[in-house]
């Protein structure tokens, strides 16, 4: 029937299950095994930087890092 239909429409866009996007101190998407919560190296956690949002962490204060190797 409409199979083709609908492969185009879920393969068309790249959206994450989760809803949220990565920062640059992002190592992997949140949610992915083996990855944790961690504080911001570059704004210590709050946030910002010199008044304007951390651009590590998108202003979240914590990124995504691997927990695997320690
Ligand atoms: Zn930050």
């Amino acid at each position: 029937m409409t199979q083709k239909q609908r492969e185009k429409r879920n393969g068309g866009l790249r959206v994450r299950a989760s809803g949220q996007s990565l920062n640059p101190g992002d190592e992997a998407a949140p949610g992915t095994p083996g990855t944790g919560e961690d504080i911001c190296p570059q704004c210590q956690g709050s946030g910002r930087i010199d008044g304007a949002a951390c651009p590590n962490c998108g202003g979240r204060g914590t990124i995504i890092r691997g927990i695997g190797g320690a």
